[in-house]
């Protein structure tokens, strides 16, 4: 079984991944793989340089993330364009992934930020919500990223309230900090393997 595991940005999606990783299941880790495909991947290379122009990569071959989201940030056409050529790319490579893993495994899960609003939840037999209040996660980003709430704040209007993403879930997991993460997940993979 494929099974998407999403939730609002800080909700704690990769330390809740972390720990199904620690009990075998298989994890793909789909933002953090679009970031490399767009350095390592020449079609999508090329097809974003036509796209926004030859300023969207640094001479050294790494992509000018500030220069990209200005162009996209206040053009949705543009931003729909540039999710045309990396969704498809990051797709391919989580079907890769999933070939490698799956007889290993009784499920494997993909873990993306944004698969709610992008509607990709729909390519998953399962969905995995991660909740936790914005106030808490803000507080916990805060600490991370050493940034400020404007700067999170900003990050957060790109994405859909938790209740909105809570309708598509068929497990929640709560990591707001009043129950233990352990037995929720523990709970949820019994579940799975079932
Ligand atoms: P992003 O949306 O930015 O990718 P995320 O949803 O993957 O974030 P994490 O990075 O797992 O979230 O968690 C955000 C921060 O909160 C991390 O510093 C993490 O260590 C911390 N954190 C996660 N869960 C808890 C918890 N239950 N109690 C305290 N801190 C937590």
């Amino acid at each position: 079984m494929k099974i998407g595991i999403t939730g609002g940005m800080g909700s704690g999606k990769t330390t809740v991944c972390s720990i199904f990783e620690s009990m075998g299941v298989p994890v793909y880790y789909a933002d953090v793989m679009a970031k490399k495909i767009l350095i390592s991947n020449k079609e999508v290379k090329m097809k974003i340089k036509i796209l926004l122009g030859e300023k969207a990569y640094y001479k050294n071959g790494r992509p000018d993330r500030t220069f990209i989201a200005s162009k996209v940030f206040t053009d949705k056409r543009l931003l729909e364009s540039l999710n045309a050529i990396v969704h498809p790319a990051v797709h391919h490579d989580f079907e890769n992934f999933y070939i490698a893993h799956k007889d290993k495994a009784p499920y494997i899960l993909n873990e993306a930020a944004l698969l709610v609003e992008n509607g990709s939840f729909k390519r998953f037999e399962k969905l995995i919500v991660v909740t936790c209040p914005e106030k808490i996660r803000i507080q916990r980003i805060q600490k991370r990223d050493k940034t400020t709430i404007e700067v999170i704040q900003k990050r957060l209007q790109n994405q859909l309230p938790e209740e909105e993403k809570i309708k598509h879930a068929d497990f929640i997991v709560n990591n707001s900090g009043e129950k233990a993460l352990i037995p929720q997940i523990w709970e949820i993979h019994q579940k799975l393997i079932k």
